[in-house]
């Protein structure tokens, strides 16, 4: 290790040294990389269980994902799993069940709620009494909806909750008003902002301020000190705090569009392989994941504002908030910032790029697509783990690298998928669409005629 980081930090068992905990490499003989690893591999697994458990909240399961996260914990047990390179390969099974994960959550919320449809979001608060739930659980969103329905209160999302608006079936209820605030790490303003009761179903909760922990309201895994826990979804307490705290007043609205699934995106396909084709769209880019305040992830925003009129981004998870502002406009009905959802929802862009496959003939890489991820817990290092299985190079992460991937495992992920920390936005933007030509004097140029010659030949 050339830098000034622990190299690890272990203190399972009881020979930890000097009783404390190993930092320079184990008494069992266990290596710096190797620690790191079993790091990584337990980070991918919170971040499948933390979706497996949505998906078992509606009904679904699936055995694989389930053997997978015994497995995967059995591994980084004291004395079993010594072996750097298996546990890169058990990383990138991590990656695998995730993507079946994502899928069996994908699939019940469509089963549950329906096909999403694009739908414009007001941002701000409604003349009435309000509950604002955050979180990513559906189910106890609908569970909600139907015992507020014709009580007068108003119900708002918050954060990665924002979805919810795209599916029919929980955008039927009325009074599903709107959307407060962003991001996660925004709910200490927002919370003590609006005086309603809040409900957290997942993360991110962050301990709650004097202003408004009398509430909060908190579900299932999650829990704050003090703060009341619903079970099995009875809502009473929570809906008599609603009404007990008064009325908000109406704002003056932004509005933000979400709920782009696949099959919308999908029935665009012949638009776009003609746009592609014809040079009118040059690359699309995948923008997003989990956000944090950290004060380089603005490079986000600056990344999507400067990106060429020429290129579409699909957005996902908190990073959406730092942009989904902005107009970027349509290319010829194709809207130019396509918000597909909740962090789960990677595996909307997954499909989409899989389409773009067949679409053109190509494989992964060589698509004119970029994914620019922002990663802040461990259910972003699933997807960046999903992503790696399914072979995707070239990828832009940030706002900072892992703390956990020493040297050796940075190096295996440069070499072998040219994984790069974020740069300068303009730089890294002309780097990546150095090569993607455009129409020059009448002739097509580098990505732009490839696809075309491929569509020729096809
Ligand atoms: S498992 Fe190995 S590295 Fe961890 S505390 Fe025990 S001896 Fe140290
Ligand atoms: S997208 Fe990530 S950062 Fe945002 S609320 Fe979900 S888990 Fe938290």
């Amino acid at each position: 290790m050339s830098n000034d980081k622990l190299d690890m930090f272990c203190y399972q068992c009881s020979q930890t040294a000097r009783g404390t905990g190993c930092t320079i490499q184990g008494v069992c003989g266990k290596q710096p990389t190797v620690a790191r690893l079993q790091d990584n591999l337990i980070y991918a697994m919170k971040g499948i269980s933390a979706y497996n458990k949505n998906a078992n909240n509606l009904g679904s399961k699936n055995a694989e994902v389930d053997e997978f996260l015994t497995k995967g914990l059995f591994t980084t047990l004291t004395n079993v799993n010594f072996d750097a390179e298996d546990l890169v390969k058990l990383a990138l099974e991590a990656g695998e069940t995730n993507v079946k994960v994502m899928k069996m959550l994908k699939e019940a919320n469509i089963e549950h709620y329906g096909e999403p449809t694009p739908t414009e979001v007001e941002v701000g608060s409604k003349k009435g009494p309000g509950i604002l739930v955050t979180g990513h659980d559906f189910k106890a969103l609908e569970e909600l909806l139907k015992q507020t329905e014709g009580t007068g209160i108003n119900v708002y999302t918050h954060s990665e909750m924002l979805p919810a608006h795209g599916y029919p079936e929980l955008k039927k209820y009325k009074h599903l008003v709107g959307q407060l605030g962003g991001p996660w790490f925004d709910q200490k303003e927002i919370f003590a902002k609006y005086n309603v009761a809040i409900l957290a179903t997942t993360n991110c909760i962050l301990l709650p301020k004097d202003e408004y922990k009398d509430r909060v309201f908190t579900m299932d895994v999650v829990k704050v000190p003090d703060a009341p826990q619903i079970q099995n979804h009875e809502y009473g307490p929570l809906i008599d705090k609603a009404l007990e705290l008064g009325d908000l007043e109406d704002e003056t609205k932004t509005t933000v569009t979400t709920g782009f699934g696949v099959k919308v995106i999908l029935s665009l396909a012949d638009k776009i392989k003609e746009l592609v084709s014809n040079g009118k769209i040059r690359r699309f880019f995948v923008v997003g994941g989990c956000d944090s305040p950290h004060p380089k992830a603005t490079y986000y925003r600056e990344f999507v504002e400067n990106l060429p009129s020429d290129t579409v981004v699909l957005t996902l998870a908190c990073g959406k908030f730092r942009f989904n502002d902005l107009d970027l406009g349509d290319i010829e009905g194709v809207p130019r910032l396509i918000d597909i959802g909740q962090c789960n929802d990677a595996i909307v862009a997954v499909d989409v790029a899989l389409a773009l496959c067949d679409l053109f003939d190509m494989e992964l890489n060589e698509l004119p697509l970029t994914i620019v991820l922002s990663w802040m817990e461990q259910k972003a290092v699933a997807i960046l783990w999903s992503l790696l299985y399914l072979g995707k190079t070239d990828m832009l992460l940030g706002p900072i690298l892992p703390a956990w991937a020493n040297d050796d495992i940075l190096k295996v992920l440069v070499e072998n998928y040219n994984l790069t920390p974020l740069g300068d936005p303009k730089e890294d933007i002309a780097r990546i669409m150095k090569d993607d030509g455009e129409q020059k004097d009448g002739k097509k140029v580098g990505i732009i005629s490839k696809i075309e010659k491929k569509i020729l030949n096809k």
